[in-house]
């Protein structure tokens, strides 16, 4: 079979949600992917920051063939020597009291909600039905109804209300309009260190150290989603270390597990989390040992083999060199670490095109809304590679 052989059969049997680019993928190590064809190409979105370990990790491969031949799922009817392991070794990397292992990232970011919502009504005495959650303008959280239901991206929400009520939009990187819109019934913010699928946007330096000011004056609890920004990929290993400032809840998830498998968590604070009594919440997959076992190996080797540090030296480079490109398209580079964002002037026809041209020479890079080209390789890139990947990228953009 051939690449127009398998496009045809997703074209005849599957849902048609996806506008993938033409390219079908059969192997991959590290920041390399391979076609069906045999054309290598560089993976310069990481399935949206999923592999920033690199694509078949042989450390992590090693133990999730271990593991899937030893145990893969008992529910959380019964326990397993894996998930204590994780607890410890994810709570004491990321200075957390409480973690609640889950699948997807959606998963997570629902479980962030029903938690906090919880603990509004048992802790805090918000008037049962009322709870506030404050959420900003162009976030991505997932794409349950819920989720979707606070989304400013019409598409994201359109033919399926109704939404759940309970939530209120405000502008992004205005630590003011949070203040002002806190009422006696908030119970949380919940926000991303940088809006990754909104195109990349950096908020404002001291941003999150504003909100968290503003968040324990007023006694609601700050909830971050670093599903995408979390693990390395902005050079830290949270993007809320660059403010100093530590989330009451921290959601993770993509390269938990270092794209072998969904695995996300919720990183708490013990008052918050505590409010989950047995029976709750739960989730059959969630915390199984196959996840377990993948997950701690994935953290592991992001921290033992410098992976965080190589993220925060090839993004500053990676930026500087993009900058220097004297390209009539590009209005603006920005980011943080390892990902980073190229926006082209709306004369530039669209993203798109360049994606593709960006293939035809061995680069898969992916648009981000229609003006913004976003590069996030896997965070074990050496210099070398990324001095080819730019050579690409000034071909394509001239300069
Ligand atoms: C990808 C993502 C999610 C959703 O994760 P899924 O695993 O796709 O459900 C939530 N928040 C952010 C910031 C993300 O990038």
């Amino acid at each position: 079979m051939n690449t127009q052989d398998y496009i045809a059969l997703e074209a005849k049997y599957g849902a048609t949600n996806y506008k993938p680019l033409d390219v079908v993928l059969t192997r991959g190590q590290g920041v390399w992917v391979w076609d069906v064809e045999g054309n290598r190409y560089m993976d310069c979105l990481s399935a949206y920051s999923a592999v920033n370990q690199g694509h078949c990790h042989p450390r992590i491969v090693q133990v999730m063939q271990e593991q899937a031949a030893r145990l893969t799922l008992t529910s959380r009817a019964f326990r397993n020597d894996q998930l204590g392991l994780f607890y410890q070794e994810l709570c004491e990397l990321t200075h957390s009291h409480t973690a609640l292992p889950m699948n997807s990232g959606a998963e997570a970011v629902e479980s962030c909600i029903k938690a906090v919502r919880k603990w509004g009504y048992k802790v805090k005495g918000v008037p049962d039905g009322q709870a506030e959650i404050i959420v900003c303008e162009n976030n991505f959280h997932g794409r349950t109804v819920t989720i979707v239901g606070f989304s400013t991206e019409p598409q994201y929400r359109d033919g399926y209300a109704p939404f759940t009520p309970g939530f209120k939009i405000i502008p992004f990187g205005d630590a003011q309009a949070l203040a002002d819109a806190i009422t006696p019934n908030t119970v949380a913010f919940m926000v991303e260190p940088i809006q990754g699928e909104a195109g990349v946007i950096v908020p404002p330096a001291g941003y999150l150290r504003d909100v968290r000011r503003i968040c324990t004056a007023r006694d609601i609890a700050l909830v971050t989603d670093e599903i995408q920004t979390g693990l390395g990929r902005t050079g830290k290993l949270l993007a809320e270390e660059h403010d100093g400032v530590e989330a009451d809840l921290t959601m993770i998830g993509k390269a938990l597990s270092g794209g072998f498998y969904p695995v996300s968590a919720v990183l708490s604070n013990k008052e918050v989390l505590g409010v989950f009594q047995p029976g709750d919440h739960g989730s059959t997959f969630g915390g199984n040992p196959l996840a377990c076992a993948v997950a701690r190996m994935a953290l592991h080797v992001l921290v033992e083999e410098g992976m965080i540090e190589n993220a925060a030296v090839q993004g500053d480079y990676l930026m500087a060199e993009l900058r220097k490109l004297r390209s009539p398209f590009i209005k603006e580079v920005r980011g943080k670490g390892l990902l980073v964002g190229v926006e082209l002037h709306p004369e530039a026809g669209g993203a798109r095109r360049f994606c593709e041209a960006l293939m035809a020479r061995g680069v898969l890079c992916k648009e981000t809304h229609e003006h913004v080209i976003r590069i996030a390789p896997p965070l074990v890139i050496a210099r070398d590679e990324l001095d080819w990947m730019l050579e690409q990228f000034a071909a394509v953009l001239g300069g």
